[in-house]
C-alpha cells in the first residue's frame, strides 16, 4: 500500500529542482499531483516524467505572487483531481547582493516570491482544508535559520517562512482545523537556484559564514563539498523524501516544526 493513495497534492515550483523531485515522489506514493510553475516548459517535463511512471498529474502555469490565481488554484485542483489535502509551497528565488548596494525593488521582489506566495498558498489551503484536513509544507532553507553574507534578503524571506509556518500551525490547532503546517530547511541542494546564486554574488562575497572570501569564484561542487561535512551537495530527491514523510500520516504528530535536510551543514564545525 502506497503512503499517499487517494490524496491530492498541490506543488508550486514543480517545473524544476526540488519541486519537480517532490511532485514525482508524491505521485510515486500514490498522490494525484496538481503541479504549478511559472516555467511551462519545465512543468511539461515534470508531467511527462510522472505520467511515464504511471502517476496522475495536472499542470497549471501559476505565478505564485498573483493573489487572484491563488484564489482559484485549490478549486481547479479539486475539480480536476479531488479535494487537495497536501500543499507544498516550494517555488522560490534567491537574489544575492551586498546590503549597501541592494535595491528596494530587489528586496520587494525577493519577499514577494518567497514570502507573499507562502502566505497566499497557506491561506488558500486552509480555506479549502479546514474541515477535511491536510498537511502544508513550506520550503524554507538553512538560510532561514542563520545569516549568510550576500544573501540578506533571501535569509530574511526564509526566516519569515519559518515563523509564519509555526504561527499557522498553532492557529490551525487552536481553531480545531485538522491541518499540520511544517517547514523544510534544505542546505545546498544541486539545482539551478544553487548554481545561479553563486554567480549572482558579488566578488569576494562569501556564500555563507563558513565560506572563505572569494568562494564565489570557485566551482559550485567544490563549495558544496566544503560546506557540508558529508562532502557533497544534496540531491533534490533527498529533500523530496522528507516532504513525502511530512505529507503522509507517518508524521501525524509533527506540527509547527522546522526540519533540516543539509548533510550536517548546520550541525557544527
Ligand atoms: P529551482 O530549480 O530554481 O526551482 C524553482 C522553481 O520555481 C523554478 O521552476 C522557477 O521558475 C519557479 N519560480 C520562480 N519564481 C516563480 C513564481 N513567481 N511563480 C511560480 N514559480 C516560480 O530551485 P530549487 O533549488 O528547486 O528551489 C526550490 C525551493 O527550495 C526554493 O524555495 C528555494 O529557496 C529552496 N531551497 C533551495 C536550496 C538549494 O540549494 N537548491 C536550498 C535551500 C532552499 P524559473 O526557473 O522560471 O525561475
Amino acid at each position: 500500500m502506497s503512503l499517499l493513495n487517494g490524496r491530492v497534492a498541490v506543488v508550486t515550483g514543480a517545473g524544476s529542482g526540488i519541486g519537480r523531485a517532490t511532485a514525482e515522489a508524491l505521485a510515486k506514493e500514490g498522490a494525484a499531483v496538481f503541479a504549478t510553475d511559472i516555467d511551462e516548459a519545465g512543468l511539461k517535463v515534470t508531467a511527462g516524467n510522472i505520467t511515464a511512471a504511471g502517476g496522475k498529474v495536472e499542470t497549471l502555469r501559476q505565478d505564485v505572487t498573483d493573489e487572484a490565481v491563488w484564489d482559484t488554484v485549490m478549486d481547479m485542483a479539486a475539480q480536476k483531481l479531488g479535494t487537495p489535502s497536501i500543499l507544498v509551497n516550494n517555488a522560490g528565488i534567491a537574489i544575492g547582493g551586498a546590503i549597501p548596494e541592494f535595491s528596494l525593488a530587489d528586496w520587494k521582489t525577493q519577499m514577494s516570491v518567497n514570502v507573499d506566495s507562502v502566505f497566499l498558498g497557506t491561506r488558500a489551503a486552509i480555506r479549502k482544508m479546514m474541515e477535511s484536513g491536510g498537511s502544508i509544507i513550506n520550503i524554507s532553507s538553512v538560510a532561514g535559520l542563520r545569516g549568510a553574507a550576500g544573501l540578506s534578503a533571501y535569509c530574511a524571506s526564509k526566516g519569515a517562512v519559518r515563523l509564519f509556518t509555526k504561527a499557522a500551525a498553532v492557529e490551525c490547532g487552536r481553531a480545531g482545523w485538522p491541518i499540520r503546517v511544517n517547514s523544510v530547511h534544505p542546505g545546498i541542494i544541486d539545482t539551478p537556484i544553487w548554481q545561479k546564486s553563486i554567480t549572482q554574488l558579488g566578488e569576494g562575497m562569501p556564500v555563507n559564514p563558513d565560506m572563505p572570501a572569494g568562494a564565489n569564484a570557485m566551482d559550485a561542487d567544490v563549495i558544496a563539498a566544503q560546506a557540508s561535512p558529508m562532502g557533497r551537495a544534496g540531491r533534490p530527491d533527498e529533500v523530496a523524501d522528507l516532504i513525502v514523510f511530512l505529507a503522509s500520516d507517518k508524521s501525524s504528530y509533527i506540527n509547527g516544526q522546522e526540519l533540516v535536510v543539509d548533510g550536517a551543514m548546520t550541525a557544527g564545525g
